[in-house]
């Protein structure tokens, strides 16, 4: 099994050290010189600002009962102390009331595994807020853990579920063996809870990344083919399908250097910039809270510890969350902003633009 890049004391789970090395690539003949500023500016942007924040998304700590090798937030079952308390938990509650936000997104590592899991979930619903949670499957089958599909059922909760194939290879390639047979037994359990036959409040979504260093396929095709074959060989239903990019990140770049693909990797980014993507970038409408109650403009950012700007450099706490004050930042913008913005671009809510 992968041990997490904390867990081994590896030189990239320092955050300024993953950030250097994707800066360190030489991009000088690419377009814009590899520069995100100076292709934003290119599309007639001087920067990125943020419009009404919709999507609340809150990690709730980077345990995982799995080390997947791509995993851009270096979770893994050794990451027991980074996990947020109920106290942050209250704080998110209370910052959440002072937004206009319509969606609470839960994350993790396993967001199921935190102590705030229910109580957030149950409050946010209370709210009439849209709740996701971004399930790996397996985690339902984790004893004490097997009620959660009715009881997120009962309270209409979204479940955006990650499965990089429908098929076995791509899977266990990505997640470890053992992974692809525990996610279809997972998916079948939601489906008896009722997820994935078209009700809005039990709406299940797939959700893939490539296994390699290239882009998507097209989004939408590529459902018919996983609806198809996930019904005919296994009798699973599911509601949607949406890809996202891999960011050059953790464990990902830690897979990049190794392999030998992150310079070509960063040139298939940066040449694939699409600037009919900048609108609907999820740092536009989605703020990201950390374990610790830090705010950032996006998950990726919080990873590479890129603090949303407040009134001082080192960031701010969801308890002193301005809205005003937040509404004019400028987006803390790097090099790794070229996975959002490449091809169809990628987002928590899949591609933003479909060929
Ligand atoms: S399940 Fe998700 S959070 Fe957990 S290790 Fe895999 S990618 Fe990371
Ligand atoms: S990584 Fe993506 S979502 Fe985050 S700031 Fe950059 S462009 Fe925006």
């Amino acid at each position: 099994m992968t041990l997490s890049l904390h867990a081994r004391g590896a030189p990239l789970a320092a955050p300024e050290k993953q950030i250097a090395a994707v800066e360190a690539v030489d991009l000088s003949a690419s377009a814009h010189g590899g520069d995100f500023a100076r292709a934003l500016a290119a599309s007639g942007r001087d920067a990125l600002r943020p419009g009404p924040v919709e999507i609340f998304q809150i990690n709730l700590g980077k345990l995982c009962n799995m080390t997947c090798r791509h995993c851009h937030v270096d979770a893994g079952p050794d990451r027991t102390d980074e996990m947020m308390d109920r106290a942050t938990a209250e704080a998110c509650l209370r910052a959440l009331d002072r937004t206009g936000a319509h969606t609470v997104d839960l994350t993790g590592g396993a967001p199921e595994l935190s102590l705030q899991f229910r109580y957030v979930v149950d409050e946010a619903a209370a709210r009439g807020k849209h709740v996701i949670d971004r399930c790996n499957l397996t985690i339902l089958l984790v004893p004490g853990l097997r009620d959660l599909p009715a009881w997120m059922g009962e309270r209409g909760v979204e479940v955006v579920c990650s499965l990089p194939h429908w098929r076995k290879r791509g899977t266990d390639a990505q997640r470890g063996d053992g992974t692809w047979e525990k996610s279809l037994e997972a998916l079948h359990l939601l489906n008896e809870a009722g997820y994935g036959a078209g009700d809005p409040r039990r709406r299940l979504t797939l959700v893939s990344n490539p296994v390699g260093a290239f882009l998507p396929a097209n989004q939408h095709a590529t459902e018919r083919e996983w609806k198809e074959g996930l019904a005919h060989e296994h009798g699973i239903a599911f509601d949607r399908l949406i890809f996202l990019n891999n960011m050059p990140i953790s464990r990902y770049l830690e897979w990049l250097e190794s392999s030998g693909n992150l310079a070509s990797y960063l040139e298939l980014l940066v040449a694939s910039f699409n600037p009919g993507t900048i609108d609907g970038l999820m740092c536009k409408n989605t703020l990201s809270i950390g374990w610790d109650g830090r705010v950032y403009d996006c998950d990726f950012n919080q990873m590479l510890d890129l603090p949303a700007r407040g009134s001082s450099n080192g960031g701010f706490h969801v308890r002193d969350l301005d809205v005003s004050a937040l509404a004019a930042r400028e987006i803390v913008t790097r090099r790794h902003c070229f996975g959002c913005t490449a091809g169809a671009g990628s987002s928590c809510g899949g591609a933003l633009e479909q060929a």
